[in-house]
């Protein structure tokens, strides 16, 4: 069985599917129904849409997020397509919705070209008008390496969030360490094998060389993430939260305050976390996966190996001290607790996990997110087994308990994820703000 084959063809989503999910989930948006039917389903491009205009296009910033492997993809789309697409108007009448590109040839959801420019099709039927992210002035530089900066320095989120994978690889690695569903250490392989300039430790002096063209010209970044793989052992002769803090410190030394500093980072004990806070750091994002016990166990061996889900769970409620509690936000990965072989069999088994999850970390005023699983080719689980996309319908319940326990603890709109609600959410790899403050239709 070759890798592309790893998945199973995308379920298809009719139009009177999506009516019906929109007349039976009137708590929800329209707009976050489609968008987390795209991430679940990923896009397929038109090559004609990718050419003659200028956009910024995927520079990979942490994993591929995609369905197919970068060598299967046809010339016309490999590293041609979007970061990101935001959709607007059509039958449905969408507000402005942006969401990640996860590129999946055999997906019913098409950008095609239209007399009036890209547009986003389901099967035949027009369903929106498309905007490309713009490239950021600031990318015509070069560093002084000779780098690009969205090499080094990535914008996402239609340019609000600057994403900086410091370490592109993670010391837990194989099937018996590395996250089942985690494909960072594939992707950068991939991205070597493409050819591609794929920094695997970015150097403290090209980030701030970086950082100094946005800070000049850039109106639209308002927060950084630092993040990367986990360190095990030691990298570059430094401990892990010695590692990372060498880049938050120097960053926060030269550009105080600039963005709102945030990081993606393993669970720490509070003794570790207080100088990050010290330092700079306002948002603190210890991912979590996947709530249920085994589930933890099986999908992130290493995780349970060097830390264990217990000291995880307790690192995250305790760094509520240093960070504040809504500035704690870990991660669940949507949809990976139906992955096959270990998941739950049920829709309704795998979202009462997950919000057991949620009310628990929410009831303690973290605010945890969720991402849309995205089943890439190489990684330990699409080896396992051939993977099926999670069904619309999950992630539509997993949306709704999401919100209501959200509004039921009555907490603060996340920090660092830019406005909420339909029309002006820019975070795109899940629907999660753009629920907040939605009142439901009749
Ligand atoms: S800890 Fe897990 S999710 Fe994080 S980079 Fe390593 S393998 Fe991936």
């Amino acid at each position: 069985m070759s890798t592309a084959q790893a998945q199973s063809p995308a379920p298809h989503t009719t139009i009177a599917d999506l009516q019906s999910f929109e007349r039976r989930y009137t708590n929800l948006p329209f707009e976050a129904i489609l968008k987390q039917d795209i991430l679940r389903l990923g896009l397929s491009f038109d090559g004609k849409a990718l050419s003659g205009i200028e956009f910024k296009t995927k520079d990979y910033f942490i994993f591929t997020f995609d369905h197919v492997p970068l060598a299967e993809q046809s010339e016309e789309i490999r590293f041609r397509a979007p970061e990101e697409i935001r959709l607007s108007g059509g039958p449905f009448s969408l507000a402005k919705t942006v969401v990640s590109v996860r590129i999946d040839p055999s997906s019913p959801y098409r950008v095609s070209t239209t007399d009036r420019g890209p547009a986003l099709f389901l099967g035949d039927q027009f369903l929106a008008d498309v905007d490309f992210p713009p490239v950021p002035a600031w990318y015509r530089h070069t560093t002084s390496s000779g780098k690009s900066p969205g090499e080094i320095a990535p914008v996402i989120e239609w340019g609000y969030l600057i994403y900086l994978t410091v370490f592109r690889n993670c010391q837990y690695f194989g099937k018996d360490e590395e996250c089942a569903f985690c494909d960072i250490n594939h992707n950068w392989r991939q991205q070597r094998l493409q050819g591609r300039p794929y920094t695997g430790i970015k150097s403290i002096e090209e980030i701030l060389e970086v950082l100094s063209f946005i800070d000049k010209e850039d109106t639209v970044a308002e927060c950084y993430t630092i993040t990367g793989g986990s360190v095990v052992t030691d990298l570059q002769k430094k401990g892990e939260t010695d590692f990372y803090f060498q880049y938050i410190r120097a960053i926060e030394e030269r550009f105080p305050g600039r963005w709102m500093g945030k990081m993606v980072v393993q669970a720490w004990e509070k003794a570790d976390l207080l100088r990050f806070k010290e330092a700079g750091i306002k948002v603190y994002h210890p991912n979590y996966e996947v709530w249920d016990p085994e589930l933890f166990t099986k999908l992130c061996p290493g995780k349970t190996r060097f830390i264990g889900r217990e000291n995880w769970i307790r690192r995250i409620v305790e760094s509520v001290d240093v960070f504040g509690p809504s500035h704690v936000i870990p991660n669940f990965v949507g949809g990976v607790e139906l992955s096959k072989p270990y998941g739950f069999k049920t829709v309704a088994e795998a979202v009462k996990s997950t919000a057991e999850g949620l009310d628990f970390f929410m009831s303690h005023g973290v605010v945890p997110r969720f991402t849309t699983w995205c089943p890439e080719p190489y990684t330990t689980l699409s080896t396992l087994e051939k993977q099926e996309k999670p069904p619309l319908v999950y992630f539509l319940e997993l949306l709704s308990e999401w919100k209501r326990i959200f509004e039921k603890y009555k907490l603060p709109t996340p920090p660092g994820y830019g406005p909420p609600g339909p029309g002006q959410a820019v975070f795109s790899v899940s629907a999660f703000m753009d629920v907040i403050g939605y009142q439901g239709r009749a």
